[in-house]
């Protein structure tokens, strides 16, 4: 059932006023204990509200999008609003333009309501790591949201927004979707404009929306995709028509990768689960293939030296000059220092490091340009994939949720439990976490550039286990 269509259709209807349900959920944001909030839009969303309620009194038709609530997470410009990437560097930071995927949002009448706390620059997959305090999963409270974006599914598991719009870089919308039992999708690497999203790893960088609904993943996906000057990366897509992804006839071959299910680190209930979801889809007539592919300590290590790497060269611009929470030294070299030593968090500074490290003369050929080469490895090896196979289904993550303060203990063990989404990042392919299957949900791949039939298998998989 699509949220989306259900509130506009009782906006139109009268039903309810536009205002009341802005209220209503911003009193839900304002009063929750999980964390989710890092500034409320109040003014600006309560004035959009009484917009489309004139409208509507005015007997108008309203847009499919228009007056409906969604929360930001805190890394996109929405210019006059705080953009503080959760960190202390950018806490008193104010957007002067609006990122290019919010904006068509807007354009389409869609009314926001809050940024949204989560990793501070993306860098994290436990959402802890913030100045606005851990973000609480929406089911257990003592578990985490996951990350980054675990404000922004926390919000839309708890209906506190209708639609979320998260970041993905190597898992940060699959991976707090899948703790928190909504869709999120990580669209392919350029059908959105990153234009206006505080930049981590650019070359994996994604926007993309959660919701509670396939259908709402359409609608928020079509309205933000397509061609933008201003990011030379993006293409023209097809929009998804709503009638071609209810029917999955043309799937006829799925694929998982025998080393996730065969691993070490697997918890034996995620496994057992994921193998009674493949027999289902195997009932079907569906058929399933077992491939073969890189070990995740691989995947990981290869998508930590270049998000590192990147992120690194990214954030050098952050030095308290042009943006940030200055900190006066005894000279400009010294304000440099301790702008950014005082204001990053402890894991954006180990990122740092380690990125400048691998970037290093003497370094960077033996670390940087490999990384840069199993990159290419790994895309290859799914174009081989993809030519026997439809779609790949993995789970989301090999755990379940960790408990508040564990992953900071354990960096390491943070960053492998990344190992299931990091490989479909670098590939840039388009991957949905659906609330199903595991405890943390079943991820769903294909091809570069289809999108579309990703959400057709999620209709697929919805009516099937
Ligand atoms: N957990 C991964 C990381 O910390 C992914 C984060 C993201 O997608 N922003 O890099």
């Amino acid at each position: 059932m699509s949220n989306i269509r259900k509130i506009h259709n009782q906006l139109q209807n009268k039903e309810i006023s536009c205002l009341e349900l802005i209220k209503n959920k911003l009193d839900l944001l304002k009063s929750n204990t999980h964390h989710t909030v890092n500034s409320l839009l109040d003014n600006t969303a309560l004035a959009l509200a009484k917009k489309v309620d004139a409208k509507i009194a005015n007997g108008e038709t309203i847009g499919l999008l228009e007056g409906i609530p969604f929360g930001i997470k805190d890394v996109y410009m929405v210019q006059g609003t705080y953009t503080t990437a959760s960190s202390d560097l950018l806490k008193q930071y104010k957007s002067s333009y609006t990122a290019t995927a919010i904006q068509k949002l807007l354009d389409a009448g869609a009314i926001p309501l809050v940024k949204e706390n989560g990793d501070s620059f993306g860098h994290g997959s436990s959402s802890e790591n913030t100045i606005f305090g851990a973000v609480k999963n929406a089911i257990n409270p003592d578990l985490v949201a996951g990350g980054s974006s675990g404000g922004s599914a926390v919000n839309v598991a708890k209906e506190y927004t209708v639609f979320s719009i998260g970041g993905d870089t190597g898992g940060s919308i699959r991976q707090p979707a899948g703790y928190n039992n909504v869709y999120g999708l990580k669209p392919t690497y350029g059908r959105v404009s990153r234009f206006g999203i505080l930049a981590y790893a650019s070359s994996t960088d994604c926007v993309g929306p959660i919701a509670k609904s396939i259908e709402d993943i359409r609608i928020v996906l079509n309205t933000m995709s397509g061609k933008d000057v201003k990011d030379q990366t993006t293409y023209k897509s097809e929009e998804i028509a709503k009638e071609a992804i209810l029917n999955a006839n043309e799937i006829k071959t799925v694929g998982y990768f025998k080393n996730f299910i065969e691993n070490k680190a697997i918890d034996a209930k995620v496994k057992a689960d994921f193998l009674a979801s493949i027999e289902k889809i195997k009932a079907t007539g569906i058929t399933v293939k077992e491939l073969d592919f890189f070990e995740s300590d691989t995947l990981v290590s290869t998508y930590y030296t270049l998000a590192m790497a990147e992120t690194a060269s990214n954030l050098s611009r952050l030095d308290g000059t042009n943006y940030g929470a200055r900190i006066e030294g005894d000279n400009l070299k010294d304000t440099y220092a301790i702008t950014r030593s005082e204001n990053f968090s402890e894991e954006t500074k180990r990122r740092i490091v380690g990125g400048n490290q691998v970037l290093s003369q003497g370094f960077s050929d033996e670390i940087y340009l490999k990384g840069l080469n199993l990159r290419d490895q790994i895309s290859e090896n799914f174009e081989k994939d993809f030519k026997e196979v439809d779609i790949i289904l993995s789970p989301v993550t090999p755990n379940n949720p960790p408990k508040i303060g564990d992953s900071l203990k354990d960096p390491l063990a943070m960053y492998l439990s990344d190992a299931y989404t990091v490989g479909f990042s670098l590939g840039q392919l388009p991957t949905l976490t659906v609330p199903q299957g595991t405890a943390t949900g079943l991820q769903i791949t294909a091809a570069k550039n289809n999108d579309e039939l990703v959400l057709k298998f999620a209709n697929f998989l919805k009516d099937t286990i």
